[in-house]
């Protein structure tokens, strides 16, 4: 479906955004990745596919760094068709305690670094008249939850800066929607998981079955794959007039 497009997935060399460039690639898109760590497994993966795959290690929280991303990937993909933001981290603590230097790095690299990216790719995508930018927010984008501060203010920020996207590019072939998954068994919760674990002095899996209950109804992790699938969903023609959306696929997290 999306042979000779082009997908810039940032924070792509794990959990939900590895899954993104996995299901991006499946319709036929080449990938650029991008994301700390090691990069050739996941590259590999993606290669697997049969698409081209690029990478750039650009630093989230640098803009000029995002620019050369952007620029890495028009000079050697033709230019960027779909933008999925997606790396993000979190810091738990209450506010009181909340190290700024973590705030800021929060901001910067889940908030900010969505703004700079898609300000560098969206005149592309209005010269060609098609695009997608996917945010990946969070039910955190929709709610709240103590001691995540920073990481609840950018995703209320980025559901924000994607109605305002979507309302600047509503009459053109370019979309921004955001996706706001629930609970995900990524690096990033299995480190909260962790810590519930050490806390509560419980197994991993009794940990992660209260992780769930206190938050998630359906008691079950959402996917990378399925969450892949929703983004395949957005990029396709059946959602030319999905704009400015926060679609949460979350087990019922933000319906109680
Ligand atoms: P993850 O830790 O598995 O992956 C994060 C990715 O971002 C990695 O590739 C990492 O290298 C990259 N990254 C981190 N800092 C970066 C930086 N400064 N520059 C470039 N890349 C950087 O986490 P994940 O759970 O897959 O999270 C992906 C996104 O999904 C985040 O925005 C997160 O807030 C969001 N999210 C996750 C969950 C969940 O339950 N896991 C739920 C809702 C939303």
């Amino acid at each position: 479906m999306h042979t000779n497009k082009t997908a810039l997935i940032t924070g792509s060399t794990s959990g939900i955004g590895l899954g993104m460039a996995k299901a991006l690639a499946a319709q036929g898109a080449n990938i650029v990745m991008n994301g700390f760590g090691d990069k050739d497994g996941p590259m590999a993966e993606v290669a697997a596919l049969g698409v081209k795959v690029g990478f750039h290690g650009a630093d989230m929280s640098k803009p000029d760094e995002i620019e050369a991303m952007v620029r890495y990937a028009e000079a050697n993909f033709g230019g960027v068709d779909i933008l999925v933001n997606n790396a993000g981290i979190q810091h738990v603590a209450r506010i009181e305690n909340f190290p700024t230097e973590r705030w800021d790095a929060v901001i910067a690299i889940n908030l900010s670094s969505a703004f700079h990216a898609s300000r560098m790719v969206l005149p592309g995508m209005r010269a060609r008249n098609w695009g997608r930018i996917i945010n990946i927010a969070s039910v955190h984008g929709l709610v709240g939850s103590a001691e995540k501060s920073a990481y609840v203010a950018a995703k209320h920020g980025i559901v924000g800066l994607t109605k305002v996207c979507a309302l600047e590019n509503a009459t053109s072939g370019v979309t921004c929607n955001a996706i706001c998954p629930g609970w995900v068994l990524t690096p990033l919760v299995q480190k909260q998981v962790d810590a519930k674990a050490l806390a509560l002095g419980v197994s991993n899996d009794e940990a992660k079955r209260l992780l769930l209950a206190e938050k998630e109804p359906s008691l079950q992790f959402t996917t990378p794959e399925e969450l892949g699938a929703l983004a395949v969903f957005l990029c396709s023609p059946a959602a030319d007039n999905v704009r400015g959306v926060a679609w949460n696929m979350d087990g019922g997290w933000a319906a109680q």
